[in-house]
C-alpha cells in the first residue's frame, strides 16, 4: 500500500478504481502484506517453533482466516460463533484454543464435542462447570489454566488484561489451588498455563515480567505443563510514535526460558498479523469551517470504525491523491453520527480538501470490521481483498433493506 505518482495504490490496484466500483465506505485489504506479516512472524519465532492461533477477535472474516489456515495457523477463539467460522475456515481442531471470562456451558459443551487442543480456563467456578460437562460427555478434557500475572502491559489502559484489577484469569494462589485440587481428576487434563496480558504492547519489558511470572508459577505449582500459552499483544506501528516491539529480545528470553521448561509455546497474535493490512476507503461528505477549526466530515462513521471513539487510538488519514496546497489550520476528521465522539483524528494541517474527495483511513485490519455496528440504521460496509491487479468481494456491503 503506497502512494505511485502521487496516487494511493493498495498492492496494482489505485484506491480511486476499487472506490469506484464498490463505493464508499469500503474496508480494502492487501493480500500480499497478510502473507507478509505470517511470513515474518513465523521468521521472528523460528527459534521457538511455537503454535501459532490467530485471534479470530480481530479479524474474523471467513476468506481472510482461510488465507491463515493454508499457513498452518490454528484459532483462538472467545465464543462459539467464533469457533464454528475458524471450523468453517478449515482450520485444525488441534490448533483451536478457546479463551474468555464467562464462557456459557452451551459453548463449553460445544467446544468439547468438537475435541479442541485447549479451553483455556479463567476461573475456578468454570472449572467446576468444563467437569461438569466433560463428565456428561464422558471425555477427559484438555484445560489450560489462564494466569493473570498481576503486571502493567504499559498500554493503553483500556486494553491492559494482566492487572489484578482486571477481570482476566486467576492470581497465582487460586492457581495452584486449583491445580491441587483438581490435579487427579479424570475428567480434566491440566495441559496448559496460559497468558495474556494485554494488546499493542511495544516494549519487551512487559513480556520480561511476564515470563519471570510464569517461572515462579511453575516453580511454585510443580506440575508439568505440554503447552505455555503466551498470548499475542505485539504492538504494530500506527504513527511514527509507536514504537517497534523488539521480537529479537522477545525471542531471546523465550528461548531461555524454554532450557529451563521443557514445553511447546504457543501464541495468540491478532493485530500483528492483521492490523496494517486494511485501510478505509472513504469520501468527503462536506467540509465545515468554524471558528479556528475545519471540520472534515467523511461518510464513514464510528458504527463502521470504533477504534478512535472507543479506545482514543490514533489512526493517520491520508489523501487519497497527494497535493502541494497545505492549509496550516486545525482538522478535525468526523463521521455523521450524532455522537461528539464520533471523531477519527485531529491534525495541526492539511492538504486543501474539497467536497467528493478519496480519503484513506490506515490500519483498520485489526479491531475494525468486527467491532462495526448498524448504529443510526448505517449498513456495514463491504470487504474488498486486492491480490494483485484482482479485487475480490470477501463480504459484500450491507443492504440497507436488510436493516428494514
Ligand atoms: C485479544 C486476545 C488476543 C490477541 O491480542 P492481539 O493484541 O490482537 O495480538 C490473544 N489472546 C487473548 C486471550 C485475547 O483476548
Amino acid at each position: 500500500m503506497k502512494y505511485k505518482n502521487g496516487h494511493f495504490y493498495i498492492e496494482k490496484v489505485s484506491a480511486s478504481k476499487i472506490a469506484k466500483k464498490y463505493s464508499t465506505p469500503t474496508y480494502v485489504y492487501s493480500f500480499e502484506k497478510i502473507v507478509n506479516n505470517i511470513k515474518k512472524f513465523k521468521t521472528n519465532f523460528k527459534k521457538i517453533n511455537p503454535i501459532i492461533c490467530f485471534s479470530v477477535k480481530s479479524n474474523a472474516n471467513l476468506d481472510i482466516l482461510k488465507i491463515i489456515k493454508t499457513h498452518n495457523i490454528g484459532a483462538d477463539v472467545v465464543s462459539k460463533g467464533e469457533m464454528m467460522m475458524a471450523l468453517k475456515a478449515g482450520i485444525d481442531v488441534k490448533k483451536i484454543v478457546f479463551s474468555g471470562v464467562g464462557k456459557t456451558s452451551n459453548e463449553i459443551d460445544y467446544a468439547i464435542k468438537k475435541n479442541i487442543l485447549l479451553i483455556n480456563a479463567e476461573s475456578e467456578d468454570e472449572i467446576i462447570n468444563i467437569e461438569k460437562i466433560a463428565r456428561k460427555n464422558k471425555k477427559k478434557v484438555s484445560i489450560g489454566i489462564r494466569l493473570n500475572p498481576d503486571i502493567d502491559a504499559r498500554t493503553i489502559n483500556k486494553i491492559s488484561t494482566g492487572k489484578k484489577e482486571n477481570k482476566f484469569g486467576v492470581d497465582i494462589n487460586t492457581f495452584k489451588k486449583i491445580i491441587r485440587s483438581y490435579k487427579n481428576s479424570k475428567f480434566l487434563e491440566f495441559n496448559c498455563l496460559s497468558v495474556h496480558i494485554g494488546s499493542q504492547i511495544t516494549s519487551h519489558q512487559p513480556y520480561r515480567i511476564m515470563l519471570n511470572v510464569i517461572q515462579k508459577c511453575l516453580n511454585e505449582c510443580n506440575h508439568k505443563f505440554r503447552f505455555i500459552d503466551l498470548g499475542g499483544g505485539m504492538g504494530i506501528q500506527y504513527t511514527k510514535n509507536d514504537n517497534l516491539l523488539n521480537y529479537k529480545k522477545y525471542s531471546s528470553m523465550i528461548q531461555k526460558f524454554l532450557k529451563k521448561n521443557k514445553v511447546k509455546i504457543i501464541f495468540e497474535p491478532g493485530r500483528s498479523i492483521i492490523g496494517n493490512t486494511a485501510i478505509i476507503l472513504t469520501k468527503v461528505t462536506y467540509i465545515k469551517k468554524s471558528g479556528r477549526k475545519i471540520f472534515i466530515i467523511l461518510d464513514t462513521a464510528m458504527n463502521d470504525f470504533i477504534r478512535p471513539a472507543l479506545y482514543g487510538s490514533i489512526h493517520r488519514i491520508l489523501p487519497y491523491k497527494i497535493s502541494k496546497n497545505k492549509i496550516i489550520k486545525k482538522h478535525e476528521f468526523v463521521g455523521p453520527i450524532c455522537e461528539t465522539t464520533d471523531k477519527f483524528l485531529e491534525t495541526s494541517s492539511f492538504q486543501k480538501l474539497t467536497n467528493g474527495d478519496l480519503m484513506i483511513i490506515c490500519d483498520v485490519g485489526a479491531y475494525g470490521m468486527v467491532l462495526s455496528s448498524n448504529y443510526n440504521l448505517r449498513p456495514a460496509s463491504p470487504e474488498i481483498l486486492v491480490k494483485g491487479l484482482k479485487t475480490i468481494v470477501i463480504k459484500k456491503r450491507q443492504k440497507i433493506t436488510d436493516l428494514i
